[in-house]
């Protein structure tokens, strides 16, 4: 049976929404919502990035050409064509936009005149009959691919900018300033002395004119409620944006899971961990849209400090010596056991508030701090310890399915997991009688278990964990109030 759980949990993870993208290395860019990867992304960092380039302005898509078809993609300023066949650098290949932007204005640049003169030195190219003269050759020639060449050699410009096509003419650009310009196979330069340095020659955005404007991302109005959460406690987390397919996000470093409730809202439980330091604690949201595109927002989160207390507590030699002894297995069953947490069923199975799951005395509450012999502050305890005697009922504190029944672990001794749904798990430790099995769905009050005093424990009681993926969270809050 638990062979048989664990491969179905094992096929879960592979097959759940969860599962994570081919590492392939990626960057999205918030600015237009686009991301670059791989290949055409190593090629942006390595070749001038931002400046040259500019930001990605499509998806990296098939694109028919007369040669057959390839990959390509759109950035401001270039276009980056892939070419697997050829050997790097030759691979990534750059568009001839300034070519492509002057026909399709129905400019032939051969039948152009000899336009402006500008002062300073000058390198005739023979092949387009063109000049480049002054401040425009200062810059083509210190700016080039990475071609492996010492500097920045001709034949590394030439691969960036291309050839000159035109004279030095003065033309309104895109801002409605008439300014100096000169057009080369990839590239337009323009001429602004009253800029400061380095910014008198400007590169146009020859792949954004191509293009015409994109329609400007969504905003993202984004609210936690409550917007201050105190260490280890629940927040629920409300994005608004229009036209969402899919919203993602994290808190800290653990993944928000969203689902959809009235359009265009999104809701998420958060957990704020105990040993959060007080502060902000940063809050990311993603959302894709339809044309492929993904907004980013962040804001953070304010953690309040708890006041938790910390307790010392002082192993003796036998129990040190116990847990070295057993180490593999502690590590096994804590492996078993934090397989299940980060999973997300999308139904939500609960509603309401969660009811106690045993009657007893409250032994150990939530979040106190621990230190062991003396070392750093390193754990806390995650759940709330209800002492009774051994045989006490405990029951499902809310609707959920049993996603682990063992009768014996090691350290829970007899332990159930409820999973409820969208994230949120319960865990119940150190029973005497499991009385559930994997799979079965459990109501609210149903008997799934008897309070015992089975694993390392000093006496009967139950442990209840209440956990928002990973994150152990104050169970007590669960029953004041209904979430979401
Ligand atoms: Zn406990």
């Amino acid at each position: 049976m638990r062979i048989l759980f664990l491969l179905l949990t094992m096929l879960a993870a592979l097959l759940g929404p969860q599962k994570l993208r081919a590492a392939q290395p990626e960057r999205l860019f918030p600015e237009t919502g686009w991301r670059v990867r791989g290949r055409l992304l190593e090629y942006w960092s390595a070749n001038g990035a931002l400046p040259v380039f500019g930001l990605p302005l499509g998806p990296e898509r098939l694109e028919r050409t007369p040669e057959g078809q390839l990959t390509a993609q759109q950035f401001e300023r270039e276009r980056l064509e892939l070419h697997p066949g050829q050997a790097g650098p030759y691979d990534v290949q750059l568009g001839r936009l300034g070519d492509e932007l002057l026909r399709k204005q129905r400019r032939d640049w051969r039948a152009e005149g000899r336009g402006e003169q500008m002062a300073g030195p000058c390198r005739r190219f023979e092949v387009t009959d063109r000049q480049v003269c002054g401040p425009f050759l200062g810059y083509w020639q210190a700016a080039g691919l990475e071609l492996g060449d010492a500097g920045v050699s001709e034949r590394e410009s030439l691969a960036l900018f291309g050839l000159p096509l035109t004279a030095p003419r003065y033309e309104t650009n895109s801002s409605g300033d008439r300014v100096l310009t000169q057009w080369f196979e990839r590239a337009r330069f323009e001429w602004h002395p009253d800029k400061p340095a380095p910014f008198q020659v400007l590169l146009g955005r020859l792949g954004a004119e191509l293009l015409g404007e994109q329609p400007a991302l969504p905003d993202v109005a984004l609210r936690a409620v409550p917007a201050a959460v105190v260490q280890g406690h629940t927040t629920r987390i409300v994005v608004t944006v229009a036209g969402a397919k899919v919203v993602r996000g994290s808190l800290g470093a653990a993944p928000l899971a969203f689902f959809a409730d009235q359009d265009p809202t999104w809701v998420a439980l958060g957990g704020v961990p105990v040993l959060t330091p007080a502060g902000n604690l940063p809050l990311r949201i993603e959302a894709d849209l339809p044309d492929g595109r993904t907004v980013v927002h962040e804001a953070p989160l304010r953690v309040v400090d708890a006041g938790y207390r910390t307790e010392n507590i002082n192993l003796p030699q036998s129990v040190r010596d116990m847990l070295e002894r057993n180490k593999e297995a502690i590590a096994a069953e804590r492996k078993l056991v934090n397989a299940i947490w980060p999973q997300v069923s999308p139904e939500r199975l609960w509603s309401g508030r969660f009811i106690l799951p045993a009657q007893g005395r409250f032994t150990s509450t939530f979040g106190t701090n621990r230190s062991y012999n003396g070392g750093p502050v390193d754990s806390f305890h995650e759940g709330l310890d209800i002492a009774n005697a051994t045989g006490t009922p405990v029951v499902a504190p809310a609707r959920g399915r049993v996603v682990l029944a063992e009768p014996d672990l090691l350290v829970r001794g007899g332990a159930v997991i409820l999973d409820h749904g969208q994230g949120v798990h319960t865990g119940f430790w150190h029973l005497s009688a499991v009385l559930v099995k994997p799979g079965e769905l459990v109501e609210q009050g149903q008997l799934i278990g008897r309070i015992g005093a089975k694993g390392m424990v000093t006496g009967p009681h139950l442990h209840w964990d209440v956990r928002i993926g990973m994150v152990n969270v104050q169970p007590q809050e669960w029953l004041d109030r209904a979430w979401p």
